[in-house]
């Protein structure tokens, strides 16, 4: 038996914990009475087009290639069309920023990371994680024995900082991850930030020697507020690798659908793509879902009615702020990370538990004295907890 693997299946995550609390919780009391802030699963339901894409492509195509296996990198014609969609709408460059030849298709964007990370590492690399970060970095990363280094961000802004990423570059770093927007704590990198973190890993590269990779981690691209922008980083920096999902823009998380884009302007892009496939094909995966990879072909650049997450953000945000925490606003992705008044996460989550409020502390992302709020429910679940909101800041006065 491997050890490694029989902790991890002992053990759930910490989300996962809560989220089972909550479901044993509700069925005693009652659903409408637990306000379960613990996990990220869209409250939104798909578009309509995800429904008449559905039933026209069960209709028109043959079912033998509807249901049967596509290439291992995925269908070329939903490759290409992906690639159209990314000159089209997010190089601003001039130079080729995607090529169907370097996607590959992958069951949602924890299977694009992890094949990326399999790809890319071997025993004893390093790759950082900008902190507070998804917690299943760590384990994706982990398990090629490689290490995850972490950087924390900078306290209330929670922009990377660039003194503390400049020390932990070093010569055994491969790749760094960059989530943005980000979970948890929604804030959206601006270009100003990408540039300089452009300009620091090329500059480390070159110290180097070899290239330090930027895997960009998008499976909240398209959920921004106010107009906020997510600069395209392969517009920028060339060594990147993109690995997004339909997870959370169509509201999409468990029929597990996404890609990994390399860039072709990435140093050895053919390679790190072929180790890519590699990784892919060690981990069984064999290809994507082939229905949802035709129908992500047809509903690229279609999203669900974020402004749902908008208008709760809106809501929860002042009633906090009202309350006394102190928060982050957030511009995108629907989380609000917010600071616990002792410092101490896992006692103010327990004190929450006593007003039926499920959050998530922030030890797991990397980042103590915090709790991770998914505000990804409904309105009326927002409305309705805001006095045990209330109370429980109260309760710390
Ligand atoms: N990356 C981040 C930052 C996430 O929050 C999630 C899911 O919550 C994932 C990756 C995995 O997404 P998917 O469902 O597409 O595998």
């Amino acid at each position: 038996m491997n050890d490694k693997m029989l902790s991890l299946g002992q053990s759930r995550s910490v989300i996962r914990e809560i989220f089972e609390y909550g479901k044993t919780r509700k069925a005693e009391i009652g659903a409408d009475k637990v306000f379960d802030f613990s996990l990220g699963n869209p409250s939104v339901p798909a578009p309509e087009c995800v429904k008449s894409e559905l039933i026209s492509l069960a209709s028109e195509l043959d079912p033998v290639m509807l249901h049967g296996y596509t290439s291992a990198q995925g269908d070329a014609s939903v490759r290409n069309s992906i690639s159209e969609y990314i000159e089209k709408n997010h190089n601003n460059s001039g130079l080729p920023i995607s090529s169907p030849d370097l996607i590959y298709i992958t069951s949602g964007a924890a299977a694009a990371l992890t094949c990326s990370l399999t790809a890319l590492l071997n025993k004893d690399d390093e790759v950082i994680a900008l902190a507070p970060f998804f917690p299943e970095y760590r384990v994706f990363t982990e398990r090629t024995g490689a290490r995850l280094i972490t950087v924390k961000c900078k306290e209330g802004s929670f922009r990377p900082d660039y003194e503390k990423l400049d020390a932990a570059l070093n010569e055994k770093t491969v790749a760094i991850i960059i989530n943005s927007p980000n979970n948890p704590t929604g804030v959206v990198y601006p270009e100003e930030d990408i540039k300089q973190l452009s300009e620091l890993l090329s500059r480390k590269s070159a110290k180097f020697g070899h290239p330090i990779y930027i895997i960009a981690d998008e499976p909240y691209r398209e959920l921004v507020y106010g107009g906020a922008e997510v600069p395209y980083i392969p517009n920028f920096y060339d060594n990147t690798i993109v690995c997004y999902s339909l997870s959370k823009s169509l509201s999409l998380p468990g029929e597990r659908i996404g890609y990994v884009s390399v860039s072709p302007r990435a140093e050895n892009a053919k390679n790190v793509y072929l180790a890519i496939c590699g990784a892919g094909r060690s981990l069984g995966f064999v290809c994507a879902t082939s229905l949802f990879q035709f129908l992500m072909a047809r509903c690229l650049g279609k999203t669900s009615d974020i402004s749902a997450y908008e208008r709760n953000r809106d809501i929860l945000y002042s009633a906090l702020k009202e309350y006394g925490f102190a928060v982050t606003r957030p511009d995108g992705a629907f989380y609000l990370f917010v600071k616990v008044p002792n410092g101490d996460a896992k006692a103010f989550c327990e004190k929450a538990k006593e007003f039926e409020l499920l959050l998530v502390p922030s030890d797991d992302f990397g980042y103590e004295g915090y709790v991770r709020i998914s505000y990804c429910v409904s309105e009326n679940q927002i409305k309705n907890s805001l006095p045990a909101f209330k109370a429980l800041a109260d309760s710390y006065k």
